[in-house]
């Protein structure tokens, strides 16, 4: 399977960094232009569960590759991906899969803008990274990969990318019902990292602020409204448990989340795709959703006044 990862950041760079060992051949497609430098001069630099190792991939801008790719793996930020699938369009075929594994909701409705329905495949993972600067990422733990072909997860070639996937390592399953596990996913991050973001402390620090509880259930329960509008399965007690069962220090309670470290870093975060996805739906459906609507412009707020564009 011809492989390209488009957004080599901190996860696209652990999907290929583990990708590579098998024998299928990797690409990476980036546009930070540093980043592919950095790559192609001195391979990518990872800081692993088994120490450090140079991962020799080759690394283009998206205006440089050329040939055709079996499976693209999308791993820019949400808002990257309409970019990213523009600038690519030239070396997308009919024979060509998309893997979409990112957070927020809306990420499908996007690509399916540029790719048929029946050529996506769509996910979650709990694998981490970290992406440190250009050409060196951090990735340990250990973690998984849920996905579902939308077309049929009985098609030959969603079968040899779970194979692809299981002999790098990545521990795939294939899901029937995966818009189940990226709302809920969708809805842990838009509690933690927003929250998390907005009062500029750690998960762990979050669980003990005044009212912690009530602050969950205010986003939760208009996820539970907005997703059965969607017709999506959403189990708003597992949900909770899920994110309840993170505060522990053991678990992930000295963990800053990722808008968190986006916000610190000075990047735009996904808060459109996340609370910002369930007031904007709430809006248009006539679903009062005034928490989610709030924090998506607490956040816009701190990004704006960090002159992040
Ligand atoms: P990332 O920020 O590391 O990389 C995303 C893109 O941004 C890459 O193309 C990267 O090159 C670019 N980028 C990053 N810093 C840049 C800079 N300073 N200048 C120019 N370009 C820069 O993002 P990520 O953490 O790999 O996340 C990709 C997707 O996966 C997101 O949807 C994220 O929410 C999701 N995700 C991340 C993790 C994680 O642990 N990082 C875990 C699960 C899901």
């Amino acid at each position: 399977v011809k492989i390209a990862i488009a957004g080599a950041g901190a996860m696209g760079g652990r999907f290929g960094s583990m990708l590579a060992t098998t024998d299928n051949p990797v690409t990476f497609i980036d546009l930070w232009q540093q980043h592919v430098a950095a790559i192609n001069a001195h391979g990518l630099l990872a800081h692993t569960n088994d120490g450090d190792k140079r991962v020799h991939v080759p690394a283009f801008l998206p205006k440089d590759v050329h040939g055709t790719f079996d499976l693209i793996i999308l791993f820019t930020k949400a808002m990257g991906i309409a970019d990213m699938l523009t600038a690519l369009k030239p070396v997308i075929t009919p024979a060509t899969h998309v893997l979409e594994l990112g957070n927020g909701i809306g990420n499908i409705e996007t690509i399916s803008k540029f790719v048929p329905k029946n050529q996506i495949i769509a996910g979650v993972t709990v694998w981490s990274a970290a992406l440190n600067g250009p050409g060196e990422i951090t990735m340990k733990g250990n973690g998984s990969v849920t996905l579902q072909a939308l077309a049929s997860n009985e098609e030959p070639f969603f079968k040899q990318v779970l194979q692809v996937l299981t002999e790098a390592g990545l521990k795939p399953t294939a899901s029937n019902d995966v818009l189940t596990a990226i709302w809920r996913k969708a809805a842990l991050n838009s509690v933690l990292n927003t929250y998390t973001t907005i009062l500029d402390c750690n998960i762990g620090e979050f669980s003990q602020v005044p009212d912690c509880d009530t602050l969950i259930d205010n986003v939760l329960d208009e996820f539970a409204a907005i997703a059965a509008n969607q017709h999506v399965h959403f189990d708003e007690a597992a949900t909770k448990q899920l994110i309840v069962a993170q505060f522990p220090d053991d678990a992930n309670g000295t963990h800053y989340p990722s808008m968190h470290q986006d916000m610190a870093k000075g990047r735009k975060t996904e808060i459109d795709f996340l609370n910002g996805y369930i007031a904007k739906v709430g809006a248009k459906a006539g679903i009062p959703t005034p928490v989610n609507a709030l924090l998506t412009k607490l956040i816009h707020g701190k990004e704006q006044l960090r002159q992040i564009q």
